[in-house]
């Protein structure tokens, strides 16, 4: 797997004044822009199921699941099963994690330059949850609220 595109944020602070978002995209397109690109990343969506679900729980219900998973299993400083802690499919934050590479430590810094080895922070947590639930906002075939609505 090439990772030839350079990432849009530094140490996972999106960046404001890169020439994509001049063009009027934002830091959030951009990463969507590169994900596309990738056949992994990419052939992730929501099935039925995951989409029953997000209606039926709401987004609120999704958006706390989002910052919950994060703070358990992508948070900590180690993380003994890194790689294999977030499943392929059972809910729709697990796929949205997939589909934005943010499943584990090491995709969040291939990906993102979120380094590996300390705690994350509230801010960086709050980043990927905004970004997972754009992504599932997508998928649902909704708009984002300003901001990403998760804080
Ligand atoms: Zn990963």
């Amino acid at each position: 797997m090439s990772f030839a595109f350079p990432a849009p944020g530094i140490a996972g602070v999106p960046v404001a004044c890169r020439g994509g978002y001049l063009r009027g995209m934002t830091v959030q397109d951009e990463i969507f822009d590169r994900l596309a690109r990738s056949a992994f990343r990419s052939r992730f969506r929501l099935g039925p199921k995951e989409r029953a679900y997000a209606d039926a729980k709401g987004r609120e219900t999704i958006a706390a699941h989002a910052r919950d998973f994060i703070a358990a299993r992508l948070a900590p400083a180690e993380l003994p099963n890194d790689g294999r802690q977030t499943p392929m499919r059972g809910h729709p934050v697990f796929l949205a994690q997939h589909a934005t590479a943010c499943c584990c430590r090491s995709c969040l810094q291939k990906w993102h330059r979120i380094p590996k080895g300390r705690m994350l922070s509230a801010e960086e947590q709050a980043w990927i949850a905004d970004l997972l639930m754009r992504w599932i906002d997508r998928e649902m075939g909704l708009p984002s609220p300003p901001g990403g609505g998760v804080e």
